[in-house]
């Protein structure tokens, strides 16, 4: 046992912790219990009844608000050094916090992470400039870099991320290669799946309509999203390897990703805040900001994501959190495509899964659990270090008001862009407090720490499955 342990224990039986948050509605694997946890050293010694529960240096009263397990963005673009003026380490992981986000999963944008080097340097500047705990996908995957995927798994890097589509296509050979390497080796590839080849023929077709943004969505048809998964599912099967489709946004996206799994094939998936809260037809008024990939699909494709996220047919809910400066979204006033394709999202997901599922009934708190923070924990062989209120797991938690009442608007927005595409929408339940190896990062509306408390999370790679 580490000295660190051996001290942790000593205390616990003494009695005392450094911190006790009291009268919560925990959200356990097992259910929801009235109580609350003890921590020392930054780990969970304790969950109790109020009346068990130690002494402690700091005792918080969460007034009988939920508590669960931080939440883990598996799909965030929050530092690129080429792209610092979109968002950095600092700006991205205080957004994080104030989402109740204890740890988020990097990806690349455009600078790649592909090397040993590579992987060095993001996490001294990310153990530098973050507030939250993080990770990292190495991407993007090409004929030249997965030769590199057993070095980059050592280092604890063992996400990857490729493309089926512009600006980072690449081709089957590729997904075949990367697909039989982490099948050896464990881990996952994560692919945007949209075929290149629907895309190029339906823009073809646009004639010159470019000037509504809802071009950008019809001229993305479903089918796209479709073909992508259904050749991705192919290769998984063929190889074994783990694949894991990033951002489904259809109905037809969807029935793939089941039909892979009764076949027996090693698939996940993930959906986005944005594609469970706007809609096609939602473009127009809301403008370039509107503009992502894959783009916002039709009422009835929202609806059928909500039904595959309650019946575990969707593991994770992640933001896919890229913004830009709101110049490069106004710049697709006239085109949209020339406009930025990305909006914000990590500090939005557990308000929309609160305010839209949760409050509406769509979505019941042991799902909650599951797809914000066991599942990705797991996913990323992070569990049950993370993702669970455990004794021994890292004391990452965030404490809710189911009822509390946000109009959303760009000022309370942590992230460097400045604006949000939720602005003035009105939700219910949100993060009061955030905590991170016990320490308080987040305090009603106010982010109370300075950046360099985030720590590299090295990712295992023994089973990946959620196990729904
Ligand atoms: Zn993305």
């Amino acid at each position: 046992m580490s000295s660190t342990l051996t001290s942790t224990f000593r205390r616990q039986a003494r009695g005392s912790a450094d911190l006790v948050v009291k009268n919560a509605k925990l959200l356990l694997e097992s259910g929801i219990a009235h109580g609350g946890i003890g921590v020392v050293n930054g780990k969970i010694v304790i969950i109790a009844r109020d009346e068990h529960l130690p002494e402690a240096g700091t005792v918080i009263d969460a007034e009988g608000n939920i508590l669960m397990p931080g939440l883990i963005d598996a799909h965030a673009h929050i530092h690129d050094p080429n792209r610092l003026e979109h968002e950095t380490f600092t700006t991205g992981s205080k957004a994080a916090v104030a989402g109740g986000v204890t740890t988020f999963v990097d990806m690349p944008l455009t600078n790649q992470v592909d090397t040993i080097k590579a992987v060095e340097e993001k996490i001294s500047q990310g153990e530098e400039m973050s507030v939250a705990d993080f990770t990292f996908y190495a991407g993007m995957m090409n004929s030249e870099n997965h030769v590199a995927i057993p070095l980059l798994a050592e280092r604890g890097v063992a996400a990857f991320k490729a493309f089926t589509c512009k600006p980072f296509q690449t081709n089957n050979g590729v997904i075949v290669k990367c697909l039989s390497e982490v099948s050896e080796i464990g881990g996952h590839l994560t692919i945007h799946a949209e075929d290149q080849g629907v895309l190029d023929e339906f823009a073809s077709e646009m004639d010159d309509n470019w000037d509504a943004p809802i071009s950008h969505s019809l001229a993305r048809p479903n089918i796209a999203e479709q073909l992508a998964i259904h050749q991705c599912i192919n290769i998984a099967e063929k190889t074994g390897g783990h694949l894991h489709i990033a951002h489904v946004t259809t109905r037809e996206g969807i029935q793939e990703v089941e039909r892979g799994r009764l076949h027996g094939v090693m698939v996940t998936t993930e959906v986005c805040p944005h594609h469970l809260v706007f809609y096609r037809d939602d473009m127009n008024r809301l403008g370039p900001k509107s503009k992502m990939n894959p783009p916002l699909r039709t009422k009835e494709d929202r609806a059928a994501l909500w039904s595959a996220l309650l019946r575990g047919a969707i593991d994770i809910v992640v933001s896919d959190h890229a913004p830009c400066p709101i110049e490069m979204k106004e710049a697709g006033s006239e085109d949209i495509r020339e406009a930025w394709s990305g909006v914000d999202g990590i500090q939005m997901i557990l308000r929309v899964l609160m305010s839209e599922g949760i409050n509406k009934a769509r979505l019941s708190y042991s799902r909650l659990l599951r797809i914000c923070s066991r599942n990705p924990a797991r996913l990323f062989g992070l569990y049950p270090k993370k993702g669970v209120l455990r004794i021994g797991a890292d004391a990452d938690f965030v404490v809710i008001d189911q009822n509390k009442e946000e109009r959303i608007t760009a000022d309370m927005m942590e992230s460097k862009c400045g604006w949000t595409l939720y602005e003035g929408l009105t939700m219910k339940g949100a993060p009061v407090m955030t905590f991170i190896r016990g320490v308080q990062v987040f305090d009603k509306g106010i982010v109370t720490v300075r950046p360099g408390l985030g720590r590299f999370q090295a990712m295992g790679t023994g089973d990946r499955q959620t196990g729904d």
